[in-house]
């Protein structure tokens, strides 16, 4: 089958779920068993999202290949079970830095370079290798911003080029909006839509259906209004009204024949979409078995997406469990004094990836209380690292062990950075980034999570620049941590290096350098969190039937 693409554009205003709608519309042809990649274009300058804050922007995704992206790549990976690539997320920073590199090389003779049509072949130029990369029957190709942004004309110049390239039965444009719901008046406002679709038709690309975001369902006659003005079909007028899960939203826009309207346009046959799963992950989140609350120790966070892929990674893992998975943030700053004893009172303690020396003795303080009191306890990238420096001070005896991110001073590094590590990576820039190998040592919680296969590796995705000491690793086993996880062919590195850490004899405590919940699925919840969840749904059930005495928290003794 040739190559079809599907153009997603929005308006009025941004942050509208238009990532959720074009995973969502991705999901519905996956589960028509057709093989779908998307591409998240962000007309902003940066090369990547490497750069950008997380409190602002949202989490910075890692791909297997090391990109960092946007977190809507994250999004398309999970609804469409697909792995995707750094150069699924382009920006316009990439497009001209291609451009001007381009032109240096004098590879554009004598020729004026221009936006049109320099740029814009660039960015055709770039879609089209997606699909070729993933072979893919059908691209999903999102464009980041609201129409009218000045920075976004190049690429909508470049997708209207396309169906003249493509065709008209190979193309398909999709325009999300807004449709706000004045309650002074009781009525949805079709206006900023209408305003919306016009902008788009001035840059000369007409919507084939419309999906409008509102609060609530919108009625009919809202529907009939805006297909009057968008020249769109009242049956094309899709409504993505806000639902209790994000999960709930493929079948929501499949029950309005959204796929079935894929099919007419682009000319696909008629099929069934298999939506068991998403339809049994909303059952059990509307209906658990239980309840499992993690305490998420880490820096405050207003911006609930800097930790999207953790979340989803959690929520995964309980629809596994049938559990319902209450998270909880704990400022770190404030479990770095007083009394713990209220963190024991959650089923699981989480310590997330982070950077930075702000609310590290916080972290310590919940891994050694999880270490003491045995609540399961997952400790990712960062949380690992806070877990053996709490090891490392109450247990193997190194008094004020730290990481030299934290106190370059400090008399013992467990943690540090690895020089000639960085330099033999091929990846660039000073992080280790994407996908690493990791071996799992036998008979350990880590075996029997991941159950690796006859070579006993397994793979995750790396956003760190520190590492555990290899120089401290015999003193940390000789003290009893596990080193259940290295980076295989690291010779010369002792053991190699640490990628997973945990407890003997506690009911489940794992340290991971590695970010599991990266390729999180909800087919295939990650193992660390899923295994985490199980504990936690343990201890939870366990308490419910023996309620114990909160214990104090660990303020006194060594540390
Ligand atoms: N700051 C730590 C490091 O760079 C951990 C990073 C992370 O948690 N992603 O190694």
């Amino acid at each position: 089958m040739e190559t079809r693409y599907i153009f997603i554009t929005g308006g009025v205003v941004s942050s509208l779920g238009k990532g959720i709608s074009t995973a969502s519309l991705g999901a519905l042809l996956r589960a028509r068993g057709y093989r779908v990649t998307a591409v998240k274009i962000d007309p902003y300058i940066n090369v990547d999202a490497g750069t950008m804050r997380p409190y602002e922007h949202g989490e910075v995704f890692v791909t297997d290949d090391g990109g960092e992206t946007d977190l809507d790549v994250g999004t398309y990976e999970r609804f469409l079970d697909v792995d995707l690539s750094r150069a699924d997320n382009v920006t316009t920073g990439q497009v001209y830095q291609t451009v001007i590199e381009r032109e240096r090389r004098g590879e554009y003779l004598s020729q004026t370079v221009q936006v049109i049509p320099h740029v814009t072949d660039e960015i055709k130029r770039r879609v089209r290798e997606a699909g070729e990369r993933a072979q893919a029957e059908l691209v999903l190709v999102e464009v980041g911003g609201t129409v009218g942004d000045i920075e976004s004309l190049p690429f909508l110049e470049a997708i209207r080029q396309m169906r003249f390239e493509e065709g008209r039965d190979r193309t398909l444009y999709l325009h999300v909006t807004l449709l706000p719901f004045l309650g002074t008046s009781e009525e949805f406002k079709t206006k900023p839509t209408q305003h919306s679709v016009a902008t788009l038709r001035g840059v000369g690309i007409q919507p084939d259906a419309l999906i409008v975001r509102s609060e609530r369902p919108v009625p009919d006659a809202s529907r009939r209004k805006i297909s009057l003005f968008s020249n769109v079909e009242a049956r094309d007028v899709f409504n993505a009204y806000n639902a209790d899960d994000v999960y709930a939203v493929p079948e929501m826009l499949e029950q309005q024949g959204i796929g079935r309207f894929t099919e007419r346009l682009l000319g696909l046959d008629k099929v069934l979409p298999e939506l068991h799963v998403w339809q049994e992950a909303v059952r059990v989140l509307r209906a658990p078995d239980r309840r499992v609350r993690i305490a998420v120790v880490g820096k405050y966070v207003a911006m609930p997406d800097a930790y999207l892929s953790l979340n989803e990674a959690l929520k995964h893992a309980g629809i596994a469990n049938r559990a319902t998975v209450e998270v909880e943030w704990v400022s770190a700053e404030e479990v770095a004094e007083g009394d713990l004893g209220f963190l024991s009172d959650y089923d699981g303690i989480l310590v997330p990836g982070g950077f930075g020396v702000r609310g590290i003795e916080g972290k310590v303080r919940a891994a050694r209380l999880a270490r003491e009191h045995d609540v399961p306890y997952l400790g990712i990238c960062l949380g690992m690292q806070v877990a053996v420096i709490e090891f490392a001070r109450s247990v193997a005896g190194l008094d004020a062990a730290n990481s030299t991110e934290f106190d370059p001073y400090t008399p013992h590094p467990v943690i540090d950075l690895m020089p000639e590590q960085l330099e033999s990576s091929d990846l660039g820039g000073t992080m280790r980034l994407g996908s690493w190998p990791m071996r799992v040592r036998d008979d350990t919680l880590l075996a029997r999570l991941y159950r690796p296969g006859p070579d006993g590796t397994v793979h995750e995705r790396h956003r760190h620049r520190y590492e555990v000491a290899p120089d401290y690793v015999p003193r940390l086993e000789e003290a009893g941590l596990v080193i259940s996880g290295v980076t295989p062919g690291m010779e010369g590195r002792g053991a190699g290096l640490v990628e997973a850490v945990e407890l003997a004899g506690h009911p489940f405590f794992l340290g991971l350098q590695s970010h599991p919940e990266f390729t999180s699925r909800l087919m295939r919840p990650s193992p660390p969190f899923r295994g985490f969840i199980e504990a936690s749904a343990a201890r939870a059930d366990a308490r419910r039937e023996a309620p114990a005495a909160i214990p104090s928290g660990p303020g006194s003794g060594a540390s």
